[in-house]
C-alpha cells in the first residue's frame, strides 16, 4: 500500500485520542486489516477498548468549550482546509480506501470527492446556525431562540462508505461546535485515520475529533451510550445494530441519529424511458458492487416492458468488468467478506429453488477469492427472500407486475423506508406514486440521489435524523429559548 501513495504518512497504525497518536491498546491486543481482493494484511491497528474511550470522551469533553466558542467563521476555516487537503490528497485516500475496502479506484475516488463534499457545505454552514426571535406573548416580553451544540458525538460508521459515511456526521458535528469521537468499521479503519491525520494538519485543535479502533465494538457502544458525557450518538449500520444502540441509550434518553438498512424498491413502468431505466438501474444496484443501503434491492417492472427490460439490463450488466479495484477498467470489486458472500448466494439459491431463473451470473466468479459475478434474475415472486431482505450484493431480482396500485402495496411492503426510485413519464402518475411511496428519498428517472445540498435520510426502521442539507446542523444542535422580561 505504501508504496502506491505520494504522502505515505496518511497511513498511520494508531488510534487518535486527545490529540495523541497511540499504539498500543491498554490491553496490548491489536487486529489485522486485510485487502479483501488479495487477502493480504495491510496493517495491525491497536485494539481498544472502554477505558481508552471514556478516556477520549473525557478530552472531547474538555476541547468542546473552546471549539464552541469559536465563531462559526473561525470554525469554517478550518473545515476549509480540511476540504482542500482532503481534495489535494483524494488520489491517495482513494487508494487507501480501495486497498481496504475493495471498491474500484474511481468509486473511491468518488467516495473521497463526495466525502469532502460535506465538510465544504458545512463548513459554510457553520456560519449560518440561525436561531429566532418570537413576539413576545406578554406586553413586557421579548423571546429569542438560539442553537447551541449538543456538546460530545459519539460515531460509529461501517465499512461500505468509510470516508463518506464519517465525514457525513464529521462536518456537521464539527461545523455545530460539537466534539466527536469516532469508532470506524474494524474492516475500513485506514480511512478514517487518514482523515484525523488531515484534520491535524488542518489545524483542527487536540480532543475535538478522537479516532478508536476497536475489533469488537460492542464495547465501545456501551461506553459511549452510558458515558453521560455523551450527548449525542449518530450510528449508520443495521437496523439490527441500531435498535441495540437504541435500547441500550434509553437510560440515559440518549439522542439518536441512525441511518440503518434499505430495502429500496426500484419501479419501472410502462412509459418509462427503458433505455434511461436501464443506465439507472446499473447506478443504483450495481454501485459499490451492491453494498450500499440506497442499492436497488427490488426491481418491479410492468408487465408491457419486462422482456424488454430485462433483455436491455443483462446485456449491459454482462459488459461490467470484476476484478481487483486499481485493474484498468473493473467495474465491480470483491465482497467485503465470506459473509457477504454466503447471504449473495443464499438469496440466489433461495429465489432459483422458489422458481426464478438465472438470466445471468449467479456464481462466484474464477477469480475466486471474494469475487463474485454480476448477477441478475427474472421471475422474481414476493415469497422469495429477496424480496424481503437486504441483499447488499450484485444482484438484481426482477419482479414483474400489472398496476400501478399494486406495485405501489408491494414496493412499500417492508418495515424499511430508506431510498426508493421509480421510472415513468407521466405526470399525474410521478406525483401520485411519488406521495405514495413511503421512503425518505425517492428519485424520479434518476438512479443517483445522493448530495451534499439534499436531507439523506429514511423513515420507518431506516433510521431517524438527516444528514447533509440545511437540515443536516439540526442533528447537532439543541435548541434553547430564552423568555426576557424588560420594565
Ligand atoms: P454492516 O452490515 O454495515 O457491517 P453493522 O451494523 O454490523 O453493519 O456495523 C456497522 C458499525 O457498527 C460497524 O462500525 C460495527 O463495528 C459497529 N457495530 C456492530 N455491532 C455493534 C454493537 N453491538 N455496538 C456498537 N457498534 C456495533
Amino acid at each position: 500500500l505504501l508504496g502506491k501513495l505520494k504522502d505515505p504518512s496518511l497511513v498511520v497504525a494508531k488510534a487518535y485520542v486527545g490529540g495523541e497518536w497511540v499504539a498500543k491498546s491498554d490491553s496490548g491486543k491489536s487486529f489485522d486489516v486485510t485487502n479483501p481482493s488479495t487477502g493480504d494484511v495491510i496493517a495491525s491497528l491497536p485494539d481498544l477498548g472502554r477505558a481508552e474511550t471514556a478516556r477520549a470522551i473525557d478530552f472531547a469533553y474538555t476541547a468542546q468549550k473552546a471549539w464552541a466558542a469559536k465563531t462559526g467563521k473561525e470554525r469554517a476555516a478550518i473545515l476549509r482546509k480540511i476540504y482542500d487537503l482532503m481534495v489535494a490528497n483524494a488520489d491517495d485516500l482513494a487508494t487507501i480506501l480501495t486497498t481496504e475496502m475493495g471498491k474500484p479506484f474511481a468509486e473511491a475516488k468518488g467516495e473521497i470527492l463526495y466525502g469532502a463534499s460535506y465538510v465544504e457545505w458545512f463548513g459554510e454552514e457553520a456560519k449560518r446556525v440561525y436561531g429566532d426571535t418570537i413576539p413576545g406573548h406578554q406586553p413586557d416580553k421579548r423571546i429569542i431562540v438560539i442553537r447551541q451544540p449538543v456538546g460530545v458525538v459519539g460515531a460509529i460508521t461501517p465499512w461500505n462508505f468509510p470516508n463518506a459515511m464519517l465525514a457525513r456526521k464529521f462536518a456537521p458535528a464539527l461545523a455545530a461546535g460539537c466534539a466527536m469521537v469516532s469508532k470506524p468499521a474494524k474492516e475500513t479503519p485506514l480511512s478514517v485515520v487518514a482523515l484525523a491525520v488531515i484534520a491535524e494538519r488542518a489545524g483542527l485543535p487536540a480532543g475535538i475529533f478522537n479516532v478508536i479502533l476497536s475489533k469488537t465494538s460492542s464495547d465501545i457502544g456501551k461506553e459511549f451510550t452510558e458515558n453521560e458525557k455523551v450527548r449525542k450518538l449518530t450510528f449508520t449500520g443495521s437496523t439490527e445494530v441500531g435498535r441495540i444502540l437504541m435500547k441500550q441509550g434509553a437510560d440515559q434518553i440518549m439522542k439518536l441519529g441512525l441511518e440503518l438498512g434499505g430495502n429500496a424498491p426500484f419501479i419501472v413502468f410502462d412509459d418509462a424511458d427503458i433505455d434511461a431505466a436501464v443506465e439507472g438501474a446499473m447506478i443504483s444496484k450495481y454501485r459499490n458492487n451492491g453494498q450500499t443501503c440506497v442499492c436497488a434491492n427490488r426491481l418491479y417492472v410492468q408487465s408491457g416492458v419486462y422482456d424488454q427490460f430485462a433483455e436491455k439490463l443483462a446485456k449491459k450488466v454482462a459488459a461490467m468488468k470484476v476484478g481487483d479495484g486499481f485493474e484498468e477498467g473493473v467495474t465491480a470489486g470483491p465482497l467485503i467478506d465470506a459473509n457477504a458472500l454466503a447471504k449473495v448466494e443464499e438469496h440466489i439459491g433461495d429465489a432459483v429453488e422458489k422458481g426464478a431463473k438465472i438470466a445471468l451470473g449467479g456464481k462466484r466468479d474464477a477469480r475466486g477469492g471474494l469475487f463474485f459475478q454480476p448477477t441478475v434474475l427474472t421471475g422474481v415472486t414476493r415469497d422469495m427472500k429477496v424480496a424481503r431482505e437486504e441483499t447488499f450484493g450484485p444482484v438484481a431480482p426482477l419482479f414483474r407486475f400489472e398496476t400501478e396500485a399494486e406495485v405501489i402495496e408491494m414496493a412499500n411492503n417492508t418495515e424499511f423506508g430508506l431510498a426508493s426510485y421509480f421510472y415513468a413519464r407521466d405526470m399525474s402518475k410521478i406525483f401520485r406514486v411519488a406521495e405514495a411511496l413511503e421512503y425518505g428519498m425517492v428519485g424520479i428517472n434518476t438512479g443517483l440521489i445522493s448530495t451534499e445540498v439534499a436531507p439523506f435520510g429514511g423513515i420507518k426502521q431506516s433510521g431517524q435524523g438527516r444528514e447533509g442539507s440545511k437540515y443536516g446542523i439540526d442533528d447537532y444542535v439543541e435548541m434553547k429559548y430564552l423568555c426576557l422580561s424588560i420594565s
